[in-house]
């Protein structure tokens, strides 16, 4: 039996981790109100700022007693000490916790509402946390609510923070949603770059977790329809509520898998160059030919097919302790390392490999 860090048998009886009551289908943000707790002492709305012009809060069910906390996510990805001041800012406001937290917006918001529930009841820094299963105690309930379709943060167990030495997830069972709502209508206005790289993330998800030694038969099947379902519908037009689908599938399959290649290195270019997740592994797959073969070919045609060029020579104003920087986080990426190249990654994926391949991008 083998066994890495995380705690997963990757051989057999593997729990199957997903998130247990899920609202789906266009329109059904009007029965949020079904899955959350009672108002009690109030409940805790963390919602993508960029959704106050669309009007989101009309179509939530907020009480009287209830806040509402808006996330810049526009701004840059989410990081621990954006959680941490949050979270210092609700518990200073009450002596009770929120009965329950719910995150509308994208991957980022709906990881900032993860981080603020599970900080809710864990001491100390959220920075403290990033990595495998340290939480000590479950969170608040938490609802995930997605506007925007491809980082598969709804159905994942992670919370990807940039702290103040990496980008890295909180991983744990705690920072799993109780519930979701998948409405695609909450997706149609999203810009048309925007949705392409989202989307881009969940079809690399589904390749990473597809190619990885981590998969087992139902990561593997929730794997395969997210990818036919998100090339479905970024070369053939299909349909909102198709890639919304996609997006869970893909998060699904990655948090009874694990990412690859790509998501290691895309999180140096996030911390030094300030890409946005979706983008960053847009540019970082574009390079990975000898890792993901035809997919990458795969990849370059949706990219061809919506007039978008990835960028290249993105690292060519970094200097050398920027670039070693890099080098250093991807090495810390081990578990998403160890399914895509085996135990023994470290011969071949050594940091004189892993700076060609910054360079190459
Ligand atoms: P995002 O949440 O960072 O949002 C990208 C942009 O889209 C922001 O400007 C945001 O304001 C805007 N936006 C969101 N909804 C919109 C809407 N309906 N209309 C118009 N604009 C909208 O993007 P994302 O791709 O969903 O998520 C990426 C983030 O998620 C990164 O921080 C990444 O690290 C994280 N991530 C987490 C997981 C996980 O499993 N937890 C997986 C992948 C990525
Ligand atoms: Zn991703």
């Amino acid at each position: 039996m083998v066994w890495h860090s995380g705690k997963t048998d990757v051989t057999k009886g593997q729990l199957f981790r997903q998130v247990p009551r899920l609202l789906f289908g266009s329109g059904v943000i009007s029965r949020l109100g079904q899955l959350l707790p009672p108002i009690g002492s109030g409940r805790l709305f963390i919602i993508d700022s960029v959704l106050e012009e669309q009007n989101i809060a009309k179509r939530l069910p907020i009480g009287h007693s209830d806040v509402v906390e808006w996330f810049p996510a526009g701004e840059h990805e989410p990081s621990t000490a954006q959680v941490d001041e949050l979270r210092d800012r609700i518990v200073g406001r009450s002596t009770y916790l929120p009965t329950g937290v719910v995150g509308v917006g994208g991957g980022s918001t709906m990881d900032v509402a993860k981080a603020v529930s599970v900080m809710l009841t864990n001491e100390g820094s959220s920075s403290q946390y990033q990595g495998w299963d340290l939480l000590r105690r479950p969170g608040v309930f938490k609802v995930g609510v997605p506007t925007l379709a491809g980082s598969g943060a709804e159905a994942s167990r992670t919370s990807v923070l940039t702290g103040p030495t990496k980008k890295f997830g909180i991983n744990s069972d705690f920072s799993m949603f109780d519930a979701v709502v998948l409405d695609s209508s909450l997706i149609s206005g999203v810009p048309r770059d925007q949705r392409l790289y989202s989307g881009m993330d969940c079809f690399i998800h589904c390749v990473e977790s597809l190619q990885g030694t981590m998969i087992n038969e139902l990561a593997r099947s929730y794997a395969t329809q997210g990818l036919d379902l998100c090339t479905k519908v970024f070369l053939e037009g299909g349909s909102d509520e198709e890639l919304m689908t996609a997006s869970f599938m893909g998060g699904a399959s990655i948090v009874n898998s694990e990412v690859g290649v790509c998501h290691a290195l895309s999180y140096g270019l996030s911390m030094e160059l300030g890409f946005r997740h979706g983008f960053a592994n847009c540019v970082v797959f574009n390079v990975l030919d000898d890792y993901y073969g035809e997919w990458v070919n795969r990849f370059r045609t949706i990219l061809r097919a919506h007039d978008i060029c990835i960028p290249k020579g993105v690292c060519s104003g970094l200097d050398s302790d920027a670039m070693n920087r890099m080098v250093a986080m991807t090495m810390k990426m081990e578990r998403p390392l160890i399914n895509a190249l085996g135990e023994d990654w470290q011969d071949q994926f050594t940091p004189g490999e892993i700076l060609s391949l910054y360079e190459s991008m």
